[in-house]
């Protein structure tokens, strides 16, 4: 398999470093997104603000630089919490989660697809979560930027399927993370028992499937929901 350029936002921890080492592991040429400190070992890395459109097409020709080329794959991983109940949900917790996971991958994936129109051929994988389409009861800006990147990867799809570009959606279930490890434990315990592998999943596994799509054995999978959850969202 051809190795390809590729841009993992928000890889410099968690899903996203996961992502990225396995995708390094296949081959590929990989630059990962943070937004300060330090590459993590062994990874090059450019800075990149996804709210924030300057930064995030600074960031894309910082890493074509790096790559030697457009990217080809885009793996839009960037993403936060701020849940609370509805009630209690102000509109800087609705807007700024919408604000980094939805619209940021839009950002991300419109600055994408210059170059994989141009190379008629491009893969973009956004990583959603269960909850986009399961619903989470304290999660609802979360939920629907989640769910908004189904409406994205599929109408990116449809506008660009002819021109060789894929775009699908990851939905991970509850990953072992920073981000999971915030939440309290009777909600992790509510969690676990409703997931039918009975555990919670590792990045490692989530990264796997991205890799797949990533490569190209995947060319004829586009606007797809593909869930690494333990069955918590069959049927969803
Ligand atoms: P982490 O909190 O461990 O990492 C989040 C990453 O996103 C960090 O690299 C962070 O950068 C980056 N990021 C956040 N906001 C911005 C921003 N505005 N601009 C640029 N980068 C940003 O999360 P996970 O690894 O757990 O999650 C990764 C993705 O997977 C997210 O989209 C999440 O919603 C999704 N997911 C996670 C699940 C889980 O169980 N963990 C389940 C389902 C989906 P920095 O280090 O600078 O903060």
């Amino acid at each position: 398999m051809a190795g390809r350029k590729i841009l993992v936002t928000g890889g410099n921890r968690g899903i996203g470093l996961s992502i990225a080492r396995a995708l390094v592991e296949a081959g590929h040429d990989v630059v990962v997104t943070n937004r300060s400190g330090e590459a993590p070992e062994g990874l090059r890395a450019v800075q990149c603000e996804v709210t924030d459109t300057a930064s995030v097409d600074q960031a894309f020709a910082a890493a074509e630089e790096i790559l030697g080329g457009p990217v080809e794959v885009l793996v839009a991983n960037a993403g936060i919490t701020k849940d609370t109940l509805l009630m209690r949900m102000s509109d800087e917790d609705f807007d700024s989660v919408l604000d980094t996971n939805l619209a940021g991958a839009f950002r991300c994936a419109r600055r994408a697809v210059k170059g994989m129109i141009r190379a008629r051929h491009g893969r973009i994988i956004f990583i959603s979560s269960v909850v986009g389409l399961y619903g989470s009861p304290g999660q609802t800006n979360y939920a629907s930027s989640k769910s908004g990147l189904v409406g994205l990867a599929r109408s990116i799809s449809r506008e660009l399927g002819g021109r060789g570009i894929t775009a699908n959606v990851v939905a991970p279930g509850f990953i072992e993370t920073d981000m999971t490890a915030a939440l309290p434990d009777d909600r992790k315990q509510t969690y676990l028992a409703t997931i039918p592998a009975g555990r919670f999943g590792q990045a490692d596994e989530v990264a796997a499937t991205v890799r797949f799509l990533a490569g190209d054995d995947a060319a004829y999978i586009t606007g797809a929901v593909i869930p690494v959850d333990g069955g918590l969202g069959m049927g969803h």
